[in-house]
């Protein structure tokens, strides 16, 4: 289970909240007492792999196609968001001098920007407490007849106790066939977990020759790279250390409290894969209309009287 689970949050197993990250497992291990017996019984579990065809960037893309121009404002971020004097919205203070008023507000950023973000309110503070791991991937592609060692399966994670770097190595060309062309071979190889993230400031043709020569180990490799692209993702991997439910529900509760009409969601809070995150923000949608409706009747409200 550690190179799993450590693969996906990249993260201390020892650390992380099994109740925050794999509810299911949990209740599976509580009702059948075995998670593989729970498992093989319970027939939900699927593990089928889903991708976009052109890439995931293709999401962002055709939001963007459906969404107002003016709406939208890329490369500005935002600095500070507070009460305006009126007490009623808010201000979003934006780095490059410019300010927006809006009645309810979207968080969708990583955890440790909050406190800042909030200055005013110590109930973000132990934001800056959660740790987030920096992680990055390296796409190497090969011909097929560079790979001496072949095996079955979409690649394969690594246990922390062994003396491997990559923690993980996806076979895109077998998981994603569409993404490689016949003849080729595809290996995205995952480097950095929690306490053990310096790797990922190393340069490119450092990291190149580690992740080449795990490799070489693994499938034996009879010649170079065709290329080799090295992505890093700097403290993107959230984690949800023990007692991380408790701490969300207790910051949002502060934000009812004193901030109405503010939202907090992402992957720092109620999951942390595309698909948690698009469940999220389903939920918020509803959350920010029901605010909405709530306020103008009050304002209508105000009106009459
Ligand atoms: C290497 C890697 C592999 C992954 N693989 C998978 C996978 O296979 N399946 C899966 O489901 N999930 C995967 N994930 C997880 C998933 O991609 C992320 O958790 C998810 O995309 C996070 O979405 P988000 O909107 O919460 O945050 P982000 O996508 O990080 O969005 C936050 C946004 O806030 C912006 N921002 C930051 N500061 C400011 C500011 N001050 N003002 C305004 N904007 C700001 C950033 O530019 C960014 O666009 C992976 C993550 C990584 C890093």
């Amino acid at each position: 289970m550690e190179p799993l689970l450590s693969g996906i949050y990249a993260g201390d197993i020892d650390q992380l909240s099994l109740k925050a990250i794999f509810p299911q497992f949990y209740e599976v291990e509580k009702r059948y007492r075995s998670l593989i017996i729970g498992t093989k019984r319970d027939k939900t579990y699927s593990n089928r792999f889903l991708t976009l065809r052109n890439g995931l960037e293709s999401i962002v893309e055709s939001m963007e196609e459906k969404l107002e121009e003016s709406s939208i404002m890329k490369g500005i971020r935002v600095v500070k968001v507070e009460k305006s004097s009126r007490d009623q919205d808010y201000e979003i203070s934006l780095n490059n001098g410019e300010h927006l008023e809006a009645d309810s507000v979207i968080i969708a950023l990583p955890h440790y920007l909050l406190p800042n973000i909030f200055p005013r309110y110590d109930f973000f503070e132990p934001l800056s407490k959660v740790p987030a791991t920096s992680v990055a991937t390296v796409a190497m592609a090969f011909s097929e007849e560079a790979i001496r060692k072949n095996f079955d399966g979409t690649g394969f994670v690594v246990a922390r106790n062994s003396d491997y770097t990559i923690n993980a190595c996806t076979w895109s060309h077998k998981k994603w066939p569409h993404s490689t062309p016949d003849g080729k071979v595809l290996l995205r190889n995952y480097i950095g977990r929690a306490g053990d993230e310096t790797v990922v400031d190393l340069s490119d043709a450092e990291i190149e020759q580690i992740v080449f020569d795990d490799l070489n180990k693994l499938v034996e490799l009879s010649d170079e790279p065709d290329f080799t692209i090295v992505s890093r993702w700097k403290n993107a991997m959230p984690q949800y250390t023990i007692g991380h439910e408790e701490r969300v529900k207790a910051l949002k509760d502060n934000i009812v409290k004193n901030l109405p009409g503010v939202i907090i969601g992402g992957s720092s809070f109620e999951g942390i894969s595309v698909p948690d995150c698009i469940s999220q923000g389903e939920s918020i949608v509803k959350d920010v209309l029901q605010y909405l409706r709530k306020l103008n009747t009050s304002k209508q409200e105000v009106i009459s009287e």
